[in-house]
């Protein structure tokens, strides 16, 4: 009897002990969600200054990301706060990734942090005129006339541009990559080869070219580079990979690829010596 006591005894004081330390580490778990969530958002807003008033692209669901950039990186103005975040610099490329919006239109943003389906090929891809391509090459409906209108006035005023590669496929980039980091370690090709679905090339929307001389690798030093620089605009093409733009774009600078954005947005985008990162940021993304 007496033992029986016992046992019931030690088993009552035993659960009062287990529900006592579950209520403790409940208690714990909820008060530390309250100190992260503590702030109100009009709080959040005061200590970015209430900049959302001034930055028409300012992003509420951004807000923490805005405090936590802005405390280590004090030196970068409000709006360049704002503009990276949204673009996704506070992260490290290829990470915090999603999937393209506005995909098959001209619009589209395929970049580090924004990719496209493996199985996602563009609709109106269409065969660029023979004379301005090296091969079998195609591009987007409204890309491959502006690029053949290009060609074409290039020609008149005495340059050869040619597309040497233009559309690529998901399973195309796959081997592409792979190849390169493969002889050049994953870091290396990283610099200048996109992984397989973060290709602007599976777009249909992009094109590499060269003057027919001389190897895309070295456009740069060409007459037909200058003349590039002075009229793709007018054509609705933007040079993609600006010098000194790597940290926005995650890729060096690339003179011979070009991207279709239609008349307006290159020319914006041209005289403001700006990045599409930038103005899709800005003007674009909601
Ligand atoms: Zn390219």
């Amino acid at each position: 009897m007496k033992k029986k006591f016992t046992i019931a005894f030690v088993v009552v004081v035993l659960s009062f002990v287990v529900i006592m330390a579950h209520d403790k580490v409940f208690s714990l778990s909820k008060n530390n969600e309250k100190n992260d969530n503590y702030l109100t958002l009009k709080e959040k807003l005061k200590i970015l200054g209430n900049i959302n008033e001034k930055i028409d692209y300012f992003n509420t669901d951004y807000i923490d990301r805005y405090i936590k950039y802005k405390s280590t990186h004090p030196n970068k103005s409000n709006s360049n706060i704002v503009l990276e975040v949204n673009i996704g610099l506070d992260q490290e490329f290829y990470t915090n990734i999603k999937k393209s919006s506005n995909v098959d239109t001209t619009f589209v943003l395929v970049n580090k942090f924004n990719y496209l389906d493996e199985d996602y090929i563009p609709s109106k891809l269409e065969t660029i005129d023979a004379n301005y391509s090296l091969g079998e090459k195609k591009l987007v409906n409204v890309a491959r006339i502006s690029f053949e209108f290009l060609a074409k006035k290039a020609k008149e005023d005495g340059y050869n541009i040619r597309a040497v590669s233009t559309y690529r496929s998901y399973d195309y980039q796959t081997t592409l990559y792979n190849n390169y980091a493969k002889e050049d370690g994953v870091n290396n090709a990283d610099q200048y080869s996109a992984r397989p679905g973060f290709s602007e090339h599976q777009t249909g929307l992009a094109v590499d070219i060269d003057n027919v001389d001389n190897d895309y690798m070295h456009f740069e030093n060409t007459t037909e580079f200058t003349w590039m620089q002075e009229n793709a605009y007018k054509y609705g093409f933007i040079l993609r990979y600006p010098k000194d733009k790597e940290y926005i774009t995650g890729y060096t600078y690339e003179p011979w690829h070009y991207r279709y954005v239609g008349v307006d947005i290159a020319s914006f985008i041209y005289k403001n010596k700006i990045t599409y990162e930038e103005y899709y940021a800005k003007y674009i993304m909601k």
